[in-house]
């Protein structure tokens, strides 16, 4: 490779540089680090600090350092670093040469040209500073690309028919929401709504001064009020938020935080997730209206969304992906780092421009949800009880290895035993997904219902997974470890694929299309195989299936559900053409006709093809 084209998200907090090599995109080193904080400073005797070490030193002279450049640029305005004004575009010119010096050293050879990401609601004079800032660094952008656009690139680099994605961007200060709609390898920004002064800082605020008024509340002392003890407070409150996007619970420790009639006082304290849920809930609120307005103004429903993917570090906090999917109905992809994701996306794009081969970036995900039969969870009075009820903990396509832990709780006065049934699936009812194994943890305290378990469940890249039950109060802990637990499951998809495609055969319209709810599966007992219309997620496998599969079928039916949606535009004439085609299809496929039915599909296409153009 000659000289490749890098792919640069210039992020308002942080910044990557990525590069496609033998057909892979990666994301480059700076100082050790793919993440380079987006801060510029200079020292006192005059030095140029660009990354950590202007982060490092903002706390003590923030005079001499600027942050959140890209705020301002396409403004004309100037920023005082020490005794010179700089324009916005060349603070953002500091930081890229930054990013094109580390990739140089990283790849050995000159770096020139980049393809640089900005936000879709970026004006064309931002996008022009944003231009200018690349050449002032000594690049040539050859594409200023929309920041959704890149992370819909990372999942899908070539998409060969029509896909929408819905990309949801939470960072530490911005957030956005776009849909993408991508057709014959165009993309195009449908819609984008946002707020660009709402972000995991806030989080980390609100964590704050729920700390510090408990903290009041104690000693009589506010935290806030001094300037070391706030930072101090600030940064373990965000320790905390981020142990709570694996964890139910988050201890705070702080040693010597403040001192009370000459005696030091500590700070030790823990927080529940479903009160951090509640800080936060208001402003997690707020980034759900936007995603309906992005929807209303691209005129779409949820169902059309193909993908929902996830970017930005905050989109970590599980609250996210859990709302996400209860008012869109499908779960969020979260597969590429959520914080590389755009600048491998630019470097997709860079390959794209240069003629080079690129495949979608791939990680090792969870295909399905991991979870347990539900235990009751705490404060779920609000839900009646239902003992069949599945309660994911690791939820599907999170990336591997990972770590999760839920609090559940006993449900009868002097419980003391628990057994801990693990499933894997997506119904919420766990008897219609697989059981993968199960323990019994026993000599919990004789206290009344409500006694608090944690249930953790890791699960390492080779698909083991340890299960863990701990009760709160004492510690008392029981676990297991169950080997191959995706590999298991994927075998026995195998077969309830296999019966479907046969039930597929003897009515073409019954299959995956069927309704699950219509199934004679209700009621099937624990025992049970996973229920005929589990998800095929395994992408490998679900290849090899389709390979084995009559392709008529499902050509057949994508083409009766597209002609229904081009019909109301078509004339009366052509109605009748699409009307007549759709029952010599019909007929024929209930005749198991697959040569009639190939042949009809043909001729639908084409009457298609020409309304399309129309
Ligand atoms: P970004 O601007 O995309 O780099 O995102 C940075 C924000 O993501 C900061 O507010 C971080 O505190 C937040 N963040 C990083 N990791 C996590 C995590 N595991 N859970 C919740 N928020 C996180």
């Amino acid at each position: 490779m000659a000289d490749g084209i890098v792919g640069i998200d210039l992020g308002t907090t942080n910044s990557e540089i990525a590069v496609v090599e033998d057909g892979k995109p990666r994301v480059l080193d700076v100082d050790g680090d793919p993440i380079l904080p987006s801060m510029v400073g200079l020292t006192e005797d005059g030095r140029l600090l660009v990354g950590k070490p202007a982060r490092n030193q903002y706390v003590v002279a923030p005079e001499r350092t600027v942050k959140s450049i890209k705020r301002m640029m396409g403004e004309d305005t100037t920023v005082t670093l020490g005794s010179q004004k700089y324009r916005p575009q060349e603070i953002s010119a500091m930081i890229l040469r930054k990013l094109k010096d580390a990739a140089e050293k990283e790849l050995g050879r000159p770096v020139t040209k980049a393809v640089i990401t900005v936000p879709a609601y970026f004006n064309d004079s931002q996008r022009q500073a944003t231009r200018e800032a690349g050449e002032l660094a000594g690049l040539e952008v050859v594409r200023i690309l929309n920041e959704p656009t890149a992370a819909a690139l990372t999942y899908d680099p070539t998409p060969d028919k029509q896909e929408r994605f819905l990309v949801y961007d939470l960072g530490g200060g911005t957030f956005d929401v776009s849909i993408v709609q991508a057709e014959s390898g165009i993309f195009e920004v449908l819609s984008s709504h946002g707020d660009t002064k709402l972000g995991g800082d806030d989080f980390d605020e609100l964590l704050l001064d729920h700390l510090a008024d408990d903290f009041l509340e104690t000693y009589g002392i506010d935290l806030r009020l001094d300037r070391t003890a706030r930072a101090r407070l600030l940064r373990a409150a965000e320790n905390a938020k981020k142990a709570l996007s694996d964890h139910a619970f988050a201890k705070v420790e702080e040693e010597f935080i403040a001192e009370k009639d000459g005696v030091p006082v500590h700070l030790s304290t823990e927080i529940d997730r479903k009160d951090f849920e509640t800080l936060i809930a208001p402003l997690i609120d707020k980034t759900m209206d936007c995603v309906q307005k992005a929807l209303n103004d691209a005129r779409l429903t949820a169902a059309q969304i193909e993908k929902i993917v996830l970017v930005g570090g905050s989109t970590r906090t599980p609250m996210i992906g859990r709302l996400l999917e209860e008012r869109l109905k499908q779960s969020p992809h979260r597969e590429v780092h959520p914080d590389l994701c755009v600048a491998l996306g630019a470097a997709v794009q860079g390959a794209i421009v240069a003629k080079q081969n690129v495949s979608a970036v791939l990680v090792d995900i969870t295909p399905h949800s991991l979870g347990i039969k539900t235990l009751e969870y705490p404060d779920s009075y609000l839900t009646p009880f239902n003992e069949y009820r599945f309660a994911p903990i690791v939820r599907r396509n999170t990336p591997l290895p990972a770590s999760r832990s839920e609090a559940f709780c006993t449900v009868s006065d002097n419980q003391d035993k628990v057994d801990i049934e693990i499933f894997q699936g997506e119904s919420e009812d766990v008897r219609r997904n697989h059981r993968v194994g199960t323990f019994q943890i026993d000599g919990l305290s004789r206290v009344p219902a409500g006694n608090q378990l944690v249930v953790q469940l890791d699960m390492t890249l080779d698909g083991t997974l340890k299960v863990s039950a701990r009760e709160k109060t004492t510690g008392l802990v029981k676990q297991i470890t169950i080997d191959n637990a995706i590999a298991r499951f994927a075998l026995e998809e195998r077969d309830a694929a296999r019966e479907r495609l046969d039930r597929l055969w003897q009515d073409p319209f019954l299959g995956d299309a069927a309704d699950p709810s219509d199934d004679e599966d209700e009621g099937h007992d624990e025992d049970d195989e996973p229920s005929a219309e589990a998800p095929l997620e395994t992408p490998r496998f679900r290849a090899a299936a389709a390979g084995e599969a009559r392709s008529e079928p499902g050509q057949a039916r994508a083409a009766l559900e597209k002609a229904e949606r081009l019909r109301p535009k078509a004339t009366a004439e052509d109605q009748a053409e699409l009307d007549r085609l759709t029952e010599v299809i019909r007929s024929a496929m209930a005749a198991l006709d697959w040569a009639g039915v190939g042949k009809a599909t043909t001729e639908l296409t084409d009457v298609m093809f020409y309304l399309e153009d129309a």
